[in-house]
């Protein structure tokens, strides 16, 4: 049964109803022993005639819920019951208990929300066991208990008891499966919302949470194998409350998942006040206020069925106004809606084929987790492309694309680090264009840009791919040669040279070219970076002195290579 079964005890979806008739399939035999069954209102003394009405045990049948619960009676197709050991069968049974008058010994009561109760045990299903089955002609015998809340419609099988314990153990394994897989992304939600600070991911992990538990009560498996005693005392407590944790996270989450406050943002604001207003008064339905509580009770079904129809028009609009999340929510959402709606048409007894709802909405459910988390995924991918965009942007000089300063020394520092670790060499390099003033000043600053612009390209080399090229400041640039050592930075240096003079930028009337001056120093042992760069820095200004358009190593007195 589905979260909104629950609230709309038994009113029914009409829509749903049309929609979804046609899914509407054929019982599977659920027992070699086909039977005929008849039904009356409240408890009706053995031999009595009247008020009975026919129905079919095999197929779902609502016993109209009335004060005094309901009666049912049971025959063998055939008119004699099979040798026993016997097992019966009612499923989807009701939160209420069921109790077998007479078939061999005293009467036998199973709920599934009782722990103690004198039916076999059984799982997501009431079983009772015939050790002595009635008389040819006669009918096994059983009452439904009055219950405050929904009263699920019910079909009833016969069968032995190893294909009982077969169908309990296959149950069993795949709601475990389904509930596994439910609390594992829920946990993985939580996880990773206390790595990232993600608080979409904690509404995530509050949807999914709350919406198995409420499952679990609604299957009996909280109880039965969980055994968890507070839901045994009231389930029906703790099923309202999860039921509005569920919807109201699920509501913020859509919100802040689908991104709606760019896409639809009064359907933004509209679903986190549901979400907190929901989760609010499930939280207020707990304490024990006897006052609080019936006014909870009686605004949480109409406040479920909103919240399910703000969250279609919102998940629709949001989509449709290209929220690719909000479709992936739809998505993931759409079998657990479908479901829903059979499943509340079945509740007024209006689809009796439709015997695997219950468990096919535990599986939507599991499914809409993954789904969910898939694109949580996809959300996280996002969120790091635009944080790698963003620090590509903070780290760039806008002009010439290179490193800024701040980023190139944060690289050298990182390669300090590692250089200190692996003991490899590593160069700086510190480079200053010569009589650039001079350029702007005869041809104007846009050609000294544009020198600026194809002087950065030239520093890069296909040859040396690991070169980290800065922008310090002005017409000076400086590159880091991570694994190089005098020989290669000085080959890697004489190109760049000779680049820029074949590049024939002149910077006067004269066509004198534009020429650079480079200075080179190589990491010392235990070399701090500062004293790194300020020896390269003087190496250049050497190469100023030296006459310009040359290249020297930090430490020597004399350029090495002078070309003029
Ligand atoms: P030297 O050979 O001694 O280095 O002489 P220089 O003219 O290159 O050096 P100076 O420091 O006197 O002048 C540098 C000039 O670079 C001054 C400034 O206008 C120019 N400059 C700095 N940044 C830019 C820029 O982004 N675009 C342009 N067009 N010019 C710039
Ligand atoms: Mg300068
Ligand atoms: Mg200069």
């Amino acid at each position: 049964m589905h979260v909104l079964a629950v609230a709309a005890a038994g009113r029914g979806w009409p829509a749903g109803v049309l929609l979804l008739a046609a899914l509407s399939v054929p019982a599977p035999a659920a027992a070699d022993l086909g039977m005929q069954g008849r039904w009356a209102a409240g408890p009706i003394a053995a031999g009595q005639a009247a008020g009975w009405r026919p129905f079919d045990p095999a197929r779902l049948q609502a016993f109209a819920r009335n004060p005094d619960g309901a009666s049912i009676e049971l025959l063998p197709a055939g008119g004699r019951w099979p040798d026993p050991p016997l097992v019966l069968m009612v499923r989807h049974p009701p939160l209420g208990a069921v109790t077998l008058l007479d078939a061999g010994g005293s009467p036998q009561r199973g709920a599934l929300n009782e722990p103690a109760d004198t039916a076999l045990p059984a799982h997501g299903r009431i079983a009772f066991r015939i050790a002595h089955p009635p008389a040819a002609g006669q009918p096994l015998r059983l009452r439904i208990e009055p219950y405050p809340a929904v009263s699920a419609p019910m079909a009833f099988a016969v069968t032995t008891e190893r294909d009982f314990q077969r169908e309990d153990a296959r149950w069993l394994a795949f709601v475990s499966a389904c509930f596994g897989v439910m609390l594992a992304m829920a946990l993985m939600g939580l996880v990773f919302a206390a790595i990232l600070r993600d608080f979409t991911l904690v509404l995530y992990a509050g949807y999914v949470l709350g919406y198995l538990v409420v499952q679990a009560i609604q299957s009996g498996y909280a109880v039965r194998p969980l055994g968890i005693d507070a839901v045994a005392a009231a389930p029906l407590l703790w099923g309202r409350f999860a039921v509005g944790l569920a919807v109201g996270c699920a509501a913020a989450f859509l919100a802040r998942f689908a991104r709606l406050d760019r896409h639809a943002p009064r359907l933004a604001r509209a679903l986190h006040a549901y979400g907190i207003g929901m989760v609010l008064v499930s939280a207020l339905a707990m304490l024990p206020l006897p006052a609080l509580q019936a006014a909870t009770r009686a605004i949480v079904n109409p406040a479920l069925l909103a919240g399910t129809l703000l969250m279609l028009a919102a998940s629709a609009i949001g989509a449709w106004r290209g929220s690719r999340y909000a479709l992936l929510f739809l998505a993931g959402w759409a079998p657990l809606l479908v479901l829903t709606a059979i499943d509340s048409a079945q509740v007024s007894g209006a689809l009796p084929g439709v015997l695997w709802i219950n468990d096919a909405c535990i599986a939507a459910a599991a499914f809409e987790a993954v789904v969910l988390s898939i694109g949580l995924a996809h959300r996280a991918l996002d969120l790091r492309r635009d944080l790698d965009y963003a620090r590509t942007l903070a780290d760039a000089d806008p002009y010439t694309g290179v490193l800024n300063r701040r980023a190139w020394t944060e690289r050298l520092q990182l390669r300090l680090r590692e250089s200190a670790r692996t003991a490899q060499p590593l160069c700086v390099l510190f480079l200053d264009l010569d009589h650039f003033k001079s350029l702007n000043d005869n041809f104007g600053h846009h050609a000294g840009d544009d020198a600026l612009l194809a002087f950065a390209a030239a520093l890069r080399d296909p040859h040396l791919p690991q070169a980290e090229i800065g922008r310090y400041g002005g017409e000076e640039f400086t590159v880091l040669l991570p694994g190089c050592g005098f020989v290669d930075a000085r080959r890697y240096a004489e190109r760049v040279r000779e680049q820029l003079r074949r590049m024939r930028v002149a910077v006067d009337a004269d066509g004198r070219p534009l020429t650079v001056s480079i200075g080179i120093a190589a990491l010392a042992p235990g070399e701090d970076m500062a004293t790194l760069i300020a020896r390269a820095d003087a190496a250049m200004y050497a190469a100023k002195t030296a006459g310009r358009d040359c290249v020297m190593l930090a430490g020597e007195a004399a350029p090495v290579i002078a070309a003029r």
